[in-house]
């Protein structure tokens, strides 16, 4: 998408070999125009799905999936990163490894608002090893939801996560792909 990769070329930050900070449009203040125009992306590539339901995690995904889930018409759950023990059976859970925290914690959903019936859009921020997006689509299915794909702001896509996820047979679709960066030489994207 045109619009995001000229923002991201001309606000985005690459720091050290594999961190692109936006934070002046998409994670911290919010562009919420460029947002808007992310989401009838996002809409127009999954038109032909009957999305019931958009998957996020906190906390930096909340604002875009919100914005997205304007566009499709269906709710936003967010998974929320637990730090205390849950009562067994009433959620779904899965261990992710922190890209940028470097720590593992356990995501969380109510098993009340994510059913069998549910055709879930899974939407993030960034992708990068696809380990927050590995836990977002085992919790669709151990609801026994199904995943209808997967739409990410930024893919790096340099590191693995991206074609890791695509050979297990789910649609992701990234707005901007990340072919190289560097600190120096700027930002090279792909389709
Ligand atoms: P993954 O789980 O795919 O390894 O990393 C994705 C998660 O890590 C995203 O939810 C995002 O919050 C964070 N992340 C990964 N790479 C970057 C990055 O380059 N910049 C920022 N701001 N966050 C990142």
């Amino acid at each position: 998408m045109k619009l995001l990769e000229d923002r991201i070329r001309k606000d985005g930050i690459v720091i050290g070999a594999d961190i692109l900070k936006v934070d002046s449009f998409l994670n911290h203040q919010i562009d919420v125009e460029l947002l808007a125009e992310m989401g009838k992306e996002w809409k127009r590539l999954y038109q032909d799905e009957k999305i019931t339901k958009i998957l996020t995690i906190e906390a930096s995904g909340i604002g875009i999936a919100c914005i997205a889930a304007q566009q499709f018409g269906v709710p936003v759950l967010f998974a929320k990163k637990s730090k205390t023990k849950n009562i067994a059976g009433e959620v779904y859970t899965a261990k992710v490894m922190s890209f940028t925290h470097g720590r593992e914690y356990d995501i969380i959903v109510s098993r009340k608002f994510l059913t069998a019936d549910d055709n879930v859009l899974i939407i993030d921020d960034f992708l990068a090893n696809g380990e927050a997006l590995r836990g977002l689509i085992k919790l669709v299915q151990d609801a026994g939801a199904r995943v209808a794909g997967c739409g990410i702001a930024i893919e790096k896509a340099f590191q693995p996560g991206g074609d890791q996820i695509r050979k297990t047979g789910v649609r992701v679709e990234s707005l901007a792909r990340v072919l190289s960066m560097d600190e120096n030489e700027g930002i090279v994207f792909t389709d």
